[in-house]
């Protein structure tokens, strides 16, 4: 399979590990918002969110837990932002599952979206279908 993310996973392209455990791999991204910029993986390929099994997003999850606490200390961050995108409209560019940790320092002037309320009754509605497609 032609992944780079399981390349890094076997060693056949470098990375700056950071963590590793037996289901959950750490690296540095290589273009960071700010330094220590961190993306967590599953070493099973999955392709995002909607594909990974429940055992390795709750590994996944409980590495991210842990590698950003070790992230706001290591690199002396004011905070931390868990991102992840999942396919292409959302912005993800690689097609093997990644929690982004991005550390934040006070003024570094990253702006996160834009946020709008909801018309009239759509907020109603729309937890309503969200509500539906649960069952
Ligand atoms: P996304 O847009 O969520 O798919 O993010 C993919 C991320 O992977 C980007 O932030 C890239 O900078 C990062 N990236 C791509 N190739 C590598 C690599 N070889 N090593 C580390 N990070 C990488
Ligand atoms: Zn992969």
């Amino acid at each position: 399979m032609d992944c780079i993310f399981c390349k890094i996973i076997a060693g056949e392209i470098p990375s700056y590990k950071v963590y590793e455990d037996d289901k959950t791999l750490a690296f540095l991204d290589i273009r960071p918002v700010n330094p220590g910029h961190t993306l967590v993986i599953p070493k099973a390929h999955a392709k995002n969110i909607f594909d990974v099994s429940p055992e390795d997003w709750a590994a996944v999850t409980e590495s991210a837990r842990i590698i950003a606490a070790a992230i706001e200390k290591g690199v002396n961050a004011d905070g931390v932002n868990v991102m992840m995108n999942n396919r292409e409209h959302a912005g993800q560019l690689v097609d093997h599952a990644h929690v982004h940790l991005i550390p934040r320092f006070k003024g570094d002037g990253l702006k996160l979206w834009p946020q709008k309320p909801y018309p009239e009754g759509e907020a109603e509605s729309t937890a309503e279908k969200i509500r539906n497609a649960l069952t």
